[in-house]
């Protein structure tokens, strides 16, 4: 079990490029970025690990898998004291760096027990065919900095447990966090079965397309999804693209506005709005439209937000500079559209941490830049609509697809919207919520590729047909 001290030592550089805390832009500790020269000798090492870790088989792997679990479990605290200070999100309370600690653990133990055998395609006279799933060789994991250690775990538990080994690019905004973590499973695993190569974008484009990968698994901004594709054609690497969203939530007018409003506001600010598949357009039917920006609004005034190492905060900052100015803009664009802001939308000048305060804004047209574009902060579009046609029509008219919601008191009038609207997942009464047992991915340029539950391992994995 490491303190949080003992873990910082093990990761950081003091020579390397510092990280800043975004709470109080306090130093957090320094890394080493990759040169393209570590960047190939990672890549040779988990090439040559490889058939040596696929040939112990599902059973074994699993087992490290679980001790790996068990590791980030003995670390928890260290592991999450050290995310809160380089990502912000507050250690303890709510949906948090505890709780991303705990849910790697989650995702380590589900990918190991997932049972996968030989599907038998045909058993008859005329033969037998089997469809068995094999490893692809090595995977390159390429992650943003909201989610920083559960990301990491999505992509590495599902291609281990396959019998790949792995190179994780982390985002150069978290390093410390996915160095922290990556240092705590290679204590249990086998040597070079998992590499970490900190750096940036040129990095992350080196690891694309290099010759000795065989499978990006990659989580961040479509724009970067495009150029991922790009460098991996020449290797005809495969590719799971989960990328930028902008959720719309459809309210419908038979609902208990008080009731729902604190799933609302958590489906929306969850780690301050920094998460892909948060609630980012609320579209409310004008029958409750009043009481449930209300609602909302008295929500928003309970959630304290601060510095993540003070107890009582629930909400921290934004992670950089780039992200604050971002949502501080659209924030902007949004009053000078006529938006009335219910809460929030007044950041304090001259604060040393990238705090923007949750932040409401009704009455907004659905083509105001707030609404149309992807804030991946603490502000949320709260768009009216009259008929039900509208608001799906609305929903359903950016070219992205990652999640959706609609909430109301019918079931049948719920399914009946949720079966219309275009996401790769859409919740009933709840948003964001996802499970290692259920298939997560995108649709349109939320990209494409599915993680989690058995479909998340055969992403990862080759399909070998055996026929007699
Ligand atoms: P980003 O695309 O800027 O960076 C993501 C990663 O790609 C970083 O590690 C970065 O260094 C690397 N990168 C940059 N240029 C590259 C290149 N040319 N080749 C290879 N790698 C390169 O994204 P971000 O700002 O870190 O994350 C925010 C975005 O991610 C948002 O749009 C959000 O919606 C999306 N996101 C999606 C999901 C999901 O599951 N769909 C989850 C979290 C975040």
């Amino acid at each position: 079990m490491s303190t949080y001290q003992d873990l910082l030592a093990a990761v950081t550089d003091p020579s390397g490029r510092e990280i800043l805390d975004p709470a109080t832009g306090e130093v957090v500790g320094s890394v080493h970025e990759s040169t393209v020269a570590e960047l190939d000798d990672a890549v040779a090492a988990a090439r040559a690990a490889q058939p040596e870790w696929a040939g112990l088989g599902h059973a074994k792997r699993s087992e490290y898998l679980h001790r790996a679990a068990d590791a980030v479990e003995a670390n928890a605290e260290a592991l999450a004291e050290l995310l809160s200070r380089e990502q912000g999100k507050p250690i303890k309370n709510g949906p948090n760096a505890a709780f991303e600690v705990g849910a790697c653990a989650v995702w380590l133990r589900a990918n190991a027990d997932f049972p996968l055998e030989p599907e038998v395609l045909v058993d008859d006279e005329s033969g037998r065919a089997e469809l068995h799933y094999v490893p692809l060789g090595v995977v390159g994991a390429i992650g943003p900095w909201n989610w920083p250690m559960m990301i990491t775990v999505w992509q590495v538990a599902a291609s281990l447990r396959m019998g790949n080994t792995v190179v994780v690019k982390p985002s150069e905004y978290t390093p410390l966090s996915v160095l922290g973590l990556i240092h705590v499973l290679n204590q249990v695993l086998p040597a070079d079965v998992l590499h970490v190569v900190p750096g940036g974008g040129e990095v992350g484009k080196a690891l694309s397309e290099h010759d000795g990968v065989d499978k990006i698994m990659f989580t961040g901004s479509t724009k970067t999804g495009q150029a991922i594709m790009r460098s991996a054609a020449d290797g005809l690497a495969r590719l799971t693209l989960e990328l930028g969203g902008n959720d719309a939530g459809v309210v419908l007018p038979d609902v208990d506005p008080q009731a729902i409003a604190g799933d609302l506001f958590w489906g929306a600010f969850i780690n301050t709005g920094q998460t892909c598949a948060a609630l980012k357009r609320l579209y409310v039917h004008e029958d409750v439209y009043d009481s449930v920006c209300e609602a909302l609004v008295g929500v928003a005034q309970q959630m304290p937000m601060g510095n993540g190492r003070e107890e009582q905060n629930v909400l921290g900052p934004l992670q950089n500079k780039q992200q604050y100015d971002i949502v501080a803009g659209l924030v902007e664009d949004a009053k000078q559209g006529g938006g009335r802001v219910l809460i929030g939308g007044d950041p304090e000048p001259d604060q040393p941490g990238y705090f923007y305060p949750t932040t409401l804004v009704a009455d907004l047209p659905d083509d105001n830049p707030l609404v149309a574009q992807e804030q991946f902060g603490p502000a949320l579009p709260i768009i009216k609509y009259s008929d039900v046609e509208d608001a799906i029509r609305m929903a359903n008219g950016l070219d992205v697809g990652l999640g959706a919601s609609v909430w109301g008191s019918d079931p049948d009038a719920a399914m009946a919207v949720a079966q219309r609207l275009e996401a790769g997942t859409v919740w009933i009464n709840k948003h964001g919520a996802v499970d290692p047992r259920v298939p997560f991915g995108g649709i349109k340029s939320s990209g494409y590729g599915l993680e989690f539950g058995v479909e998340g391992l055969k992403s990862v994995a080759a399909s070998k047909v055996i026929s007699r």
